[in-house]
C-alpha cells in the first residue's frame, strides 16, 4: 500500500477494525521502512520473517472475528534488552555473542498476546548503560534529526534504536527501558512520547539486568494517547517477578478524558541547572501556563535533595549492576576468550566482552559495595534515596502532579560528551529523581529550540497514578501541539 508506516498506533488499530488494510500490507510497509532506514543503525537484528507470520496470524483471527487484544497486527520495535524465544538478544554487548534465548520475557509475551507484530531488535547503549547510544558494541544510532549545520546527532540513549524507529516513522511504538531516564531521555531528544510506569507496573522477568530496582519497561510512541494503549498491553501482574505489582492494570486509554480542571500541579523550583539553556526554562513556563488555561492550579513546591538524586544514582545503579554483571563468566552462553586457568578465561572474557563504560560501572559498584566503602557510599546513598522519596510523598500531599523539563539539553552531537562521563551523567538529572522514588513519569514533545531541535517536558504522578500523569500529558500534549517533523522525514 505504502506510507502504512506513518500511522499512530491508534489510526493503525482502527484502520484495522475497519477492514481499510490488513496487518500484513501494514506490517510490509513497516519492514520496507526499516529496510530503507538502515543507515540510523536502529536494529540489531531485523525479524522481518516473524514480523510477516504474525502479521498474516492476526489477519486471520481477524477475519474470524478472534482480535486479541488493543495491538492485535500492530508492528513494534523490541529494545534488544528484552529476551525474546528463538531470537538472538545481545543486550549490544559483546559479551552476550550469539544468545538466543529459549524463552520471552514478560513484556514481550504480553505485546505478543495483545497481538502486536516484532519487527525486529534495536540497537541501545551496552546494557542500557549510557545516555546517547554511544556505548553499544553495535556502534551508535543516529537520530532522525539532524543539527543545524547538519551534523549527525545522537538520539539519547539508552533505548536509542527504539526511540529513533518511532521518532523515524519505521513503525507506530517501541520498546524501551528507564533505569535513570532511558525512555525519557531519548524521547525528549528525539520529539516522541516516552514514559516509564510505576516501579513493579511491569515485570522485570526476561529483560536482561542492569539495576533491579530502579529498571522499569515502558513504551515509545508518536502520541500520548497511543503511550496509554501500549502501556496497557505491556503491563500486568507477573509471578515470575517478585517485585511485580499484585494489581490491576486500569484502562488507561478511558483515563484520558481532556479535564485537568482544578488539577494540582507542582513546580520543583531545584529543577533547574546552571547553565541550562534559557529556552528550556521558557518551555517550561510554558507548559505551566498551558496548564493553568485549562483550568489547572500550578503550585511552587520544594524538593531540596534533588541534587543529591544523581550522585546517589551513579552509586545504587553501579552496585546494582557490578552484581547483575557477576554472571558473565564465559562459562555457560555468550562469548568465552580461553585463557591457561579458570581465573584467566573469566578475566578475557570479561576484559573482551565488556565495553569500557560498562567496566566502568562495574569498577565503582565493586568500588562502592567493598568493605571498607560500603557505609560512606552505598548505604549512604541509599539513605538519600529514602530521603528523597520521603520528600516527594510530601510533596505529593499537596499537589497530584509534577511539571519538569526532562533533559537539560537537546540532542547533541555524536561523539560529544564522550571524553567526559560527568557531563553525559548529567543528561539525566531530571529523570533520575522518579526512578529512585519508583514513580511514573513521561515525557511529551513540547517544542523546539533555536535550532529547530525537540525538547520535552515531563508530568511525575504518584505511585501507581498512571491515570492521571496520562491524562495531564494529553492536554499537554494538545496545547504544545508539536508536528514538526525530523529531517529524516523531510522536515526541518
Ligand atoms: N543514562 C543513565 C545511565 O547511564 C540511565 C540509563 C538507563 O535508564 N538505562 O545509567
Amino acid at each position: 500500500m505504502g506510507k502504512l508506516n506513518d500511522l499512530t498506533i491508534t489510526q493503525a488499530r482502527d484502520g484495522l477494525a475497519a477492514g481499510d488494510f490488513s496487518a500484513v500490507e501494514l506490517t510490509d510497509d513497516c519492514i520496507t521502512a526499516m529496510e530503507a532506514a538502515r543507515d540510523l543503525n536502529i536494529f540489531i537484528t531485523e525479524t522481518p520473517d516473524i514480523a510477516r507470520d504474525r502479521a498474516a496470524q492476526s489477519d486471520a483471527r481477524r477475519a474470524k472475528g478472534e482480535v486479541v487484544g488493543a495491538m492485535d497486527g500492530v508492528p513494534i520495535a523490541m529494545k534488544d534488552l528484552f529476551c525474546t524465544d528463538g531470537t538472538l538478544t545481545t543486550a549490544a554487548s559483546h559479551i552476550l555473542d550469539g544468545f538466543t534465548p529459549p524463552y520471552e520475557s514478560t513484556v514481550s509475551q504480553n505485546l505478543r498476546d495483545a497481538g502486536a507484530v516484532m519487527l525486529g531488535k534495536t540497537n541501545l547503549d551496552e546494557f542500557a548503560m549510557g545516555s546517547a547510544n554511544m556505548t553499544s558494541y553495535y556502534g551508535p544510532v543516529k537520530n532522525p534529526w539532524v543539527g543545524a549545520n547538519g551534523e549527525d546527532l545522537v538520539p539519547g540513549g539508552s533505548s536509542g534504536g527504539s526511540v529513533s524507529a518511532v521518532a523515524a516513522h519505521v513503525c507506530p511504538g517501541a520498546t524501551g527501558t528507564d533505569t535513570g531516564g532511558s525512555i525519557r531521555q531519548p524521547a525528549s531528544l528525539c520529539g516522541v512520547v516516552g514514559l516509564k510506569p510505576t516501579y513493579g507496573r511491569c515485570s522485570r522477568w526476561g529483560i536482561v539486568a542492569f539495576a533491579s530496582s530502579l529498571d522499569q519497561a515502558g513504551p515509545f510512541a508518536r502520541t500520548v494517547l497511543d503511550s496509554a494503549i501500549m502501556l496497557g498491553a505491556m503491563a500486568g501482574h507477573d509471578p515470575k517477578d517478585s517485585t511485580s505489582a499484585p494489581v490491576a492494570v486500569p484502562d488507561f486509554e478511558a483515563a484520558i478524558t481532556g479535564d485537568i480542571k482544578g488539577l494540582k500541579v507542582g513546580i520543583p523550583k531545584e529543577y533547574t541547572l546552571d547553565g541550562m539553556p534559557s529556552e528550556i526554562q521558557d518551555l517550561w513556563d510554558r507548559g505551566a501556563a498551558w496548564l493553568t488555561e485549562q483550568g489547572a492550579e500550578i503550585k511552587p513546591v520544594s524538593l531540596p535533595h534533588t541534587k543529591y538524586a544523581l550522585p546517589a544514582y551513579y552509586i545504587v545503579a553501579p552496585a546494582e549492576a557490578s552484581s547483575n554483571l557477576a554472571r558473565y563468566d564465559g562459562v555457560r552462553y555468550g562469548l568465552r576468550v580461553d585463557g591457561d586457568s579458570l581465573d584467566e578465561m573469566y578475566e578475557n572474557t570479561r576484559g573482551e566482552g565488556f565495553g569500557a563504560e560498562v567496566r566502568r560501572r562495574v569498577m565503582i559498584g565493586a568500588y562502592v559495595l567493598s568493605a571498607g566503602y560500603y557505609d560512606a557510599y552505598y548505604v549512604k546513598a541509599q539513605q538519600v534515596r529514602t530521603i528523597i522519596l520521603d520528600e516527594f510523598n510530601q510533596v505529593f500531599q499537596d499537589v497530584d502532579v509534577l511539571l519538569t523539563p526532562t533533559a537539560p539539553n537537546a540532542a547533541f552531537p555524536i561523539g560529544a560528551k564522550m571524553d567526559d562521563p560527568v557531563a553525559m551523567y548529567l543528561n539525566d538529572v531530571f529523570t533520575v529523581p522518579a526512578n529512585m522514588a519508583g514513580l511514573p513519569a513521561i515525557s511529551v514533545p513540547s517544542g523546539l529550540d533555536s535550532d529547530g531541535l525537540p525538547l520535552g517536558l515531563q508530568i511525575v504522578a504518584k505511585p501507581f497514578d498512571e491515570e492521571t500523569m496520562f491524562r495531564a500529558a494529553d492536554v499537554l500534549e494538545r496545547a504544545a501541539e508539536f508536528s514538526a517533523l525530523p529531517k529524516y522525514l523531510g522536515g526541518q
